[in-house]
């Protein structure tokens, strides 16, 4: 089973990440974390590109977009190999991340056709006005524009791929709740 949670910079997903692994583990489940960009070569170079001040210019994005989606076909391996042996794995962003932040549906899907596609995508949606106050400042997205159209695209893309939505302007044990009501029936508890 492979669970991921998405949503805007500043939506809780590393916070609601940890307590659904901490819970999962408590009912004794075997749990692998993962998140987006991963700690590979390609993932800290991602992050070091997110930092810079031309990240959002249109080449720049393309480059980010070809780097996520090698940083993501190293991890699926990963993932299927988790996978045979039964353990959970829960993550912070899967490939609807590039599909939400970066431009061009179909050349997006198209890089990365090696990604598997996650058994429950949960969308943290969140206002973004609180997501700004929420966020450090370090990255280049972290514009109220930018996250504006980022959460409208998750939306559409939650009807348009059954995700389950929720209110992340909400605190985090009605949000950790909430989430745990979606994932509970999807494992038979
Ligand atoms: O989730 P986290 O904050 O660790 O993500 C790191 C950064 O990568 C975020 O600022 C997010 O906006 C950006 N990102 C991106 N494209 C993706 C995934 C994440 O620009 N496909």
């Amino acid at each position: 089973m492979y669970i991921c949670l998405e949503g805007i910079d500043g939506s809780g997903k590393s916070t609601q990440l940890e307590r659904l692994g901490k819970w999962l583990e408590n009912c004794g489940f075997t749990v692998t974390r993962i998140r987006e960009p991963t700690d590979s070569p390609v993932g800290r170079l991602i992050r070091v590109m997110l930092q810079d001040p031309k990240a959002q210019d249109e080449g720049f994005q393309r480059t980010l977009a070809l780097l996520f989606a090698a940083d993501r076909t190293l991890l699926m391996d990963k993932i299927h190999a988790e996978e045979e042996m039964k353990r959970i794995v829960i993550s912070d962003r899967s490939f609807y991340s590039s599909l939400a932040y970066q431009n061009g549906e179909e050349w997006i899907a198209q890089i990365n056709q090696h990604a598997l596609e996650p058994d429950l995508v949960i969308l943290l949606d969140l206002e973004v006005g609180i997501a700004i106050s929420r966020c450090d400042g370090n990255d280049s997205f972290e514009d109220a524009d930018f996250l504006e159209s980022v959460r409208q695209r998750y939306l559409k893309l939650a009807q348009q791929h059954g995700f389950m939505v929720v209110n992340a302007n909400n605190g985090v044990n009605k949000v950790q709740d909430d989430i745990k009501r979606i994932v509970a029936p999807k494992l038979g508890m």
